[in-house]
């Protein structure tokens, strides 16, 4: 088939690599204009993901870009550790830089796969034999299937299913990601936190420091742009005072609003919806797991029918994928109060929680448990993976 899919994040070259070992034309197109670094390091966690990664031949390309965060130390505001976060919380197994994942992705798929940067699609038609496409540009196309894998705000979703504000569900708190320089030697991981507002930073080793910072908010409308984050931050204690000037003259800054995506259905007709664009779960969702695992279950279902049964290709796809995406919605939706406590108290349970789990071997190897088990929490088929697939 000839397959359009729009985002060059993850799901979307982690969906071009799986179609292509099966043997289908894939195009790409991101509204960016060129890949998109930046962004908190993700992680693969548990049998599944791994599985998937090994299956599809994509692990060996990611285990030489691995990060280790490790144990964050958990700092007041003169920088003394008061706890330790265990790396279960943020690592995984195989922890990477977003970025780097998808400059990896999208590397390993140039190949065989048609990437236009810096162009979007305006408007889908379908028929019964395919789906008419224009771009921003004026260019147009004819495809038999569409993948809208372009994220939270997708513009697939929206031209498919309508503009319906109901289907994002807001967490009530905000994350901005940004690099900043090696000069300004951060501690490999720590993680301060205010009422309401928190920073983490890590440098993986060798390379620049990496900043994450959570705020809560009650109703209001944020403007995604530097001053908000700045203002949101003002007179907080540590070091953020010195990681906001930096913030200044980053280059890769990212902002979003942590929300889910809730639909009635990731599928109509020859449209597809993939990623967060489907079923976005926000911190701690296991969002780039499900990515990759669902542009593999994607690829096989379509590989299991024939171009004529595609809308049952893509319901089975959906079968298997909802409940695990749901149950990792989940456990997401207690990321604000784990995050951004919104009490001095609070922030010092959860402290005494981080001291307990770190502590003894046997509470560690408990955590670890409790962070991995949303990540396996699906079955999946025993789908037939091409032998013959080529990494670029
Ligand atoms: C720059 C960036 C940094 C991120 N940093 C973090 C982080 O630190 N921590 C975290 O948990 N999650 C982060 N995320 C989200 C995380 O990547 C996803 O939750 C998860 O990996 C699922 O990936 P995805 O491919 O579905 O979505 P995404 O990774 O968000 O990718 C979607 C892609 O679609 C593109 N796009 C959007 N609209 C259009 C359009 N109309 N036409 C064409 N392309 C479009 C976007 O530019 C993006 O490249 C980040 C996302 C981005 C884009």
């Amino acid at each position: 088939m000839d397959i359009l899919v729009s985002g060059a994040g993850i799901a979307g070259p982690a969906l071009a690599h799986c179609l292509h070992a099966h043997g289908h034309r894939v195009t790409v197109v991101e509204r960016a204009p060129a890949p998109r670094p930046g962004g908190w390091a993700v992680d693969f966690r548990g049998r599944v993901h791994l599985g998937v990664l090994e299956r599809t031949g994509l692990l060996p390309l990611l285990r030489p870009h691995a990060t280790r965060t490790g144990d964050l130390a958990v700092v007041d505001a003169a920088g003394r550790r008061v706890a330790t976060m265990p790396a279960a919380v943020f690592s995984g197994d195989l922890e990477i830089l977003r970025g780097d994942l998808s400059r990896v992705l999208i590397d390993a798929t140039r190949g065989h796969t048609r990437y236009t940067f810096g162009i979007r699609i305006s408007s889908l038609a379908q028929d019964p034999s395919g789906v008419d496409v224009t771009f921003d540009d004026g260019s147009t196309g004819r495809f038999d299937l569409v993948v809208g894998a372009d994220g939270l705000r997708s513009a697939v979703r929206r031209l498919a299913f309508g503009d319906d504000p109901g289907v994002l569900r807001p967490l009530g708190l905000h994350g901005c990601v940004f690099t900043v320089p090696g000069s300004l030697s951060l501690p490999d991981g720590a993680l301060y936190t205010e009422p309401g507002r928190s920073v983490t930073v890590a440098s993986p080793h060798g390379r620049d420091g990496v900043v994450q910072l959570f705020f809560t908010h009650s109703q209001q409308v944020y403007r995604r742009e530097r001053a908000t984050v700045a203002a949101a931050f003002q007179g907080a204690g540590w070091r953020v005072a010195e990681l906001l000037d930096a913030m200044a003259a980053t280059e890769d800054w990212w902002f979003d609003e942590a929300t889910q995506v809730v639909l009635d259905r990731w599928s109509s007709g020859r449209v597809v919806l993939l990623g967060d664009a489907a079923h976005a779960a926000g911190p701690g969702g296991n969002g780039t797991g499900l990515a990759v695992v669902g542009a593999y279950v994607l690829a096989s279902e379509l590989a299991r029918s024939t171009p004529s049964a595609l809308p049952a290709a893509l319901e089975r796809y959906e079968a298997v994928m909802r409940p695990y995406a749901a149950t990792c919605q989940r456990q997401a939706a207690g990321g604000a109060a784990f995050l951004a406590p919104a009490t001095a108290r609070q922030i010092a349970q959860r402290d005494r929680f981080f001291r307990m789990m770190g502590g003894l071997p046997p509470l560690r190897r408990l955590f670890s448990w409790m962070a991995t088990r949303t990540a396996t929490a699906v079955r999946l088929p025993d789908y037939e993976w091409p032998g013959s697939h080529v990494v670029a």
